[in-house]
């Protein structure tokens, strides 16, 4: 197959014509395909279905012997601590169970960061000179959010496939300005890849100009396998611990794609110290968590064996929607020099990489055939894309046969936009 540079122009016409036909045909069916978030499909929840009756009506008694119905016990129930430390590499004492959200989390550990400052620190963060943070990229659109929303600067890092260009990374962290980077280390959003363990040891002996620098490892992912991979993660307590900087790490997860999206526990690890102070901060917001779920989760999940089977029953479901969007893009794109995917090893996103200056016309023909993309530029700060270049495709939520559909159709809308780009 020729790439379209090769093309000659009479070719390039006729294929672009052939493309444009294929193209209304599509938009004829009428479809309404929604391809833009990674959430968990229906039948996915449907696994969590048995939580719903737990812990039941007579069983209200933590492991300690405090009534779970009742207020307190803001770090946590032992118990749930306990079923969440090998997740997150943490001893039960350094973890906190909190309510839903773990980016609920992240918002405030940013927001006690800046009105508060952080163990270490020289004082609230928003006090100090204007403050920067670290996005690798393509990444999280939502932490971009957060940021832009205190008005925290944004510095993009490349992704490198074994994590953020760290060269970059240990440049950036000479300015005393930058206070943090953002980490998504296992089955990035988007990109998938897991951090080397070259990646995390540099970054936890970086020689960082603020004395208060956090790394926000948000490990969403952590025991999310598409396949029977199972990638070494160098533990980041550890790690930071070994290297004299106990207190950078900061671990986020959470079970919103494990049980329950919008039922689930949010959970974070650190240093003794950040506990203390995450704890000191929390403990002004709210009483204590809803500590009923957390022995909900406890008597569901049980161990980390009952984690890791109930994580295969979604590989079942999502492994082959994954799948479907390979086969499709690779039908219709491959040899054609014009996009490039990641084939994930676990995780909720394929990235798709068009052709330079054609990720928002991709987007805006999909929308027209009515499939639903994530904007391009959300992989980036501020929206932007410097090379209006990549895709965020989401394939868990809609039914396999949808998946199918709509990666054939942005496949086809892929080759449509570069060929027009090239034509033009
Ligand atoms: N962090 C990452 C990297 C995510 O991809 C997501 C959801 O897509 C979240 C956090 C949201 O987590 P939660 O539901 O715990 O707020």
């Amino acid at each position: 197959m020729p790439s379209l540079t090769t093309l000659s122009p009479k070719a390039l016409a006729e294929l672009r014509s052939d493309l444009r036909r294929e193209f209304e045909a599509l938009k004829a069916q009428g479809l309404k395909l929604d391809m833009t978030r990674g959430k968990p499909a229906s039948d996915q929840l449907d696994l969590a279905a048995g939580m719903l009756a737990l812990p039941g009506n007579r069983d209200t008694t933590a492991e300690d012997g405090t009534d779970a119905r009742n207020y307190g016990n803001l770090q946590g129930l032992a118990e749930t601590r306990a079923l969440f430390a090998p997740v997150l590499g943490a001893p039960p004492e350094q973890i906190v169970v909190a309510n839903n959200s773990s980016l609920a989390l992240m918002h405030d550990v940013l927001v006690y960061a800046l009105l508060k400052g952080v163990p270490g620190g020289q004082g609230p963060w928003s006090k100090q000179e204007p403050i920067a943070i670290l996005c690798p990229v393509p990444g999280y659109d939502r932490h971009f959010t957060l940021c832009e929303g205190f008005g925290i600067r944004m510095i993009p890092i490349p992704m490198t496939g074994e994590g953020p260009d760290m060269a970059a990374v240990e440049r950036a962290v000479a300015d005393p300005a930058v206070k943090g980077i953002w980490c998504v280390p296992q089955y990035s959003n988007p990109s998938g890849e897991t951090y080397s363990d070259e990646t995390v040891r540099r970054l936890a002996s970086l020689k960082t100009a603020a004395p208060d620098f956090r790394i926000l490892w948000d490990n969403a992912y952590a025991v999310h396998h598409l396949t029977e991979a199972r990638p070494s993660l160098v533990n980041i307590l550890e790690a930071c611990a070994e290297a004299g900087h106990p207190d950078r790490p900061i671990i986020f997860a959470s079970t919103s794609k494990v049980t329950l999206a919008g039922a689930g526990l949010a959970l974070l690890a650190s240093s003794p110290a950040n506990v203390k102070w995450y704890l000191a901060q929390a403990g002004r917001r709210s009483i204590g968590p809803d500590k009923l779920n957390q022995l909900r989760h406890v008597r569901f999940l049980r161990d980390a064996a009952g984690i890791a089977a109930h994580m295969e029953r979604h590989r079942a479901l999502i492994a082959p929607k994954f799948a479907a969007v390979s086969e499709a893009f690779a039908a219709r794109l491959d040899g054609w020099e014009v996009a490039r995917w990641t084939s994930p090893l676990g995780g909720y996103f394929i990235t798709l990489d068009v052709t330079d200056g054609t990720a928002t016309e991709v987007v805006r023909l999909a929308g027209e055939a009515g499939i639903a993309l994530t904007p391009a530029g959300a992989t980036h700060p501020y929206g932007k894309d410097p090379h209006d270049r990549t895709l965020r495709i989401a394939p868990t939520f809609p039914s396999l046969d949808a998946v199918r559909k709509a990666a054939e159709a942005v496949a086809l809308c892929t080759l449509l936009a570069a060929v027009e780009a090239q034509a033009a």
